[in-house]
């Protein structure tokens, strides 16, 4: 094997994900819809597998709640929150070509990058929200908003959660959902979107453990992103400085990953004190507080909140994983992604058409068994089965050959270094579940 390069370029990745069936462009048939992506077979397995490890790394933090919150929200939700106000982008044109640009993307001392003249309007904020109205009347008391981020519908919840669980604080409410950005510019295929999907945490603390929890917070998070198979030398932690920290924000950690875009927002860590809650609590008269059992009184809790988009993961985790290199004389593209988070585990090929029957009785018998998504192809030569696996991250290959019916056994071809070993047939399913199970290691 020669020596791999594993720094991809966006086209690369955008290409790979289109030719496997990963995303498609939203409406591609009409022309494509900006900033909106629809996921395949394989971009739907991966999604399900980024959101079951969230989910189980967020359990392992301690005691959380599940919940899934409207998408609409009543424009007084985020009155309160602050978004009506503080939820925009600088915006500028080019009064030149009309080329629309945000503000503090480019460098508005110099021309325009798309026509070469310098003729920009005043910069003006534009609110990311998507605005609607419910039922006909237009009246401006049915105004509703797609949510940006799902954090909100949690918050003004809380009083029922509280109520219809018996929690006590620590504890924490989970949700994965949509959630929808007018971007000024939607770019870098999935890292930007107007249309996306967000894993919040909301923790929920006394405000004299949060910084503790705060810092705890953060380094699972690390932990995650190590769990599942992420090149840490890519990762690092940013602290907001004080110009950068949101409205509702005591203290911020970015996690960011090393793309080829540059060092990047992938998670935000926040430290939101009790901003949302004493908002809500204000704007809708409705006490949120939490009653302390020994102090007889009730008091807000302090929230650290973890929010990370599984499609910018998605991309993270294809970046991360692709390489090429050369094998037996041609080159491969191989994703390296950890066995967790590969959409297919394992394929099985009888060698030819004539191990149809007995392959394709085994891997129905295993996908039974074990619930994975797994694939059956018997069409091309095994080099190129192989191929296509490396190239989607299936980790294991099993072959049916001419000595399988004597032996009772098959070959299985490991993803990531091509070798191979002989294994007896009732060994497969236990051969998967120990993979899966393995702490991962990239091997070049
Ligand atoms: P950025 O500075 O990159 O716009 P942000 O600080 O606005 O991000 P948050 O509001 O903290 O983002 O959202 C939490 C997470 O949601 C981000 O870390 C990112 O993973 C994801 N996310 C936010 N906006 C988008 C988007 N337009 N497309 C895809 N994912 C997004």
């Amino acid at each position: 094997m020669s020596t791999p390069n594993t720094t991809a370029t966006l086209e690369e990745i955008v290409a790979l994900c289109k030719r496997r069936g990963f995303v498609y462009q939203s409406a591609e048939i009409y022309g494509g819809l900006n900033g909106v992506y629809d996921f395949g077979h394989l971009g739907t397995l991966l999604k399900n597998n980024i959101r079951a490890a969230w989910l189980k790394s967020i359990n392992e933090f301690g005691d959380v709640l599940q919940f899934e919150g409207s998408i609409l929200g009543s424009e007084a939700v985020w009155q309160a929150s602050g978004h009506l106000t503080n939820f925009s982008d600088p915006l500028v044109d080019c009064m030149s070509c009309k080329h629309r640009y945000r503000a503090d993307d480019i460098d508005l001392d110099k021309s325009c990058p798309h026509c070469g003249n310098k003729q920009w309007t005043d910069v003006r904020q534009f609110n990311l929200m998507f605005k609607s109205q419910l039922g006909a009347a237009t009246s401006s008391t049915n105004d509703v908003y797609l949510r940006p981020e799902t954090a909100q519908s949690i918050f003004i919840n809380v009083k029922n959660i509280l109520s219809t669980n018996r929690v006590k604080i620590p504890f924490g409410i989970a949700q994965i959902g949509k959630a929808f950005r007018n971007e000024i510019t939607p770019k870098q295929f999935l890292f930007r979107m107007r249309e996306f999907e967000q894993m919040e945490i909301e923790w929920f603390c006394k405000d004299e453990d949060s910084l503790a929890t705060f810092e705890r917070w953060c380094s699972a998070r690390l932990d995650f992103y190590r769990h599942i198979g992420l090149t840490m030398h890519n990762i690092r932690l940013h602290a907001h400085t004080k110009e950068e920290l949101a409205h509702y924000s005591r203290m911020c950690n970015d996690v960011q990953y090393q793309f080829p875009f540059g060092w990047k927002e992938l998670e935000g860590i926040a430290h939101r004190g009790t901003f949302d809650l004493s908002q809500h609590s204000q704007h809708s008269g409705k006490d949120l507080g939490v009653f302390d059992e020994e102090l007889k009184s009730s008091y807000l809790p302090t929230v650290i909140e973890c929010s990370v988009g599984v499609d910018r993961l998605f991309l993270t985790l294809l970046f991360d994983a692709y390489t090429e290199d050369i094998v037996e004389g041609e080159k491969r593209i191989v994703l390296k992604l950890s066995p967790t988070m590969a959409p297919i585990k394992a394929a099985f090929f009888p060698l030819t058409k004539k191990q149809h029957e007995p392959m394709s009785a085994l891997y129905h018998d295993i996908k039974k068994k074990l619930g994975l998504a797994m694939q059956y192809d018997d069409s091309g030569s095994i080099g190129k089965r192989y191929r296509r696996q490396d190239e989607i991250g299936t980790p294991l290959c099993f072959t049916y050959d001419y000595d399988s019916a004597n032996d009772n056994a098959v070959t299985v071809r490991h993803r990531d270094t091509t070798t191979q070993e002989r294994i007896a047939v009732e060994r497969v399913a236990e051969y998967i579940v120990d993979t899966l199970n393995s702490p991962f290691q990239k091997i070049y």
